[in-house]
């Protein structure tokens, strides 16, 4: 999607400081960090959000679901994080590129 930021941030058209990288998800540090320790993983594939998700997508979502814990390490949260998904207007999205939050404190 030309349009989407996040997009932009997989083209490397717009910087980002990236701490894991692989064929088909992307993570990288939250611009405006609501933790000390704040990424967003994103798929490569451009998916608006959980409710454009589709059955073909079962894959993808399982590898990124068994990426968070081992990228959530790799970056200092061994002891544990919390995971986040906006959905949606109503549900507090603001970029509409499936993406989800890791956050949390390096133990
Ligand atoms: P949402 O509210 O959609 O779940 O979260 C979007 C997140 O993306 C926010 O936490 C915001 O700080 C982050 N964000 C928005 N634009 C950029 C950007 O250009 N670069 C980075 N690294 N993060 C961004
Ligand atoms: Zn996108």
């Amino acid at each position: 999607m030309s349009d989407c930021i996040f997009c932009k941030i997989i083209q490397k058209e717009i910087p980002s400081t990236i701490v894991y990288e692989d064929d088909d998800m992307l993570a990288f540090k939250d611009i405006h960090p609501a933790a000390p320790v704040h990424l967003l993983l994103i798929p490569k594939k451009h998916i608006a959000s959980l409710q454009e998700l589709s059955e073909q997508d079962a894959g993808l979502i399982g590898k990124m679901m068994l990426a968070v814990p081992k990228i959530a390490a790799q970056n200092g949260l061994q002891g544990g994080f919390k995971t986040h998904i906006n959905t949606g207007k109503n549900g507090g999205q603001e970029v509409f590129h499936l993406h989800i939050h890791i956050m949390g404190k390096p133990a």
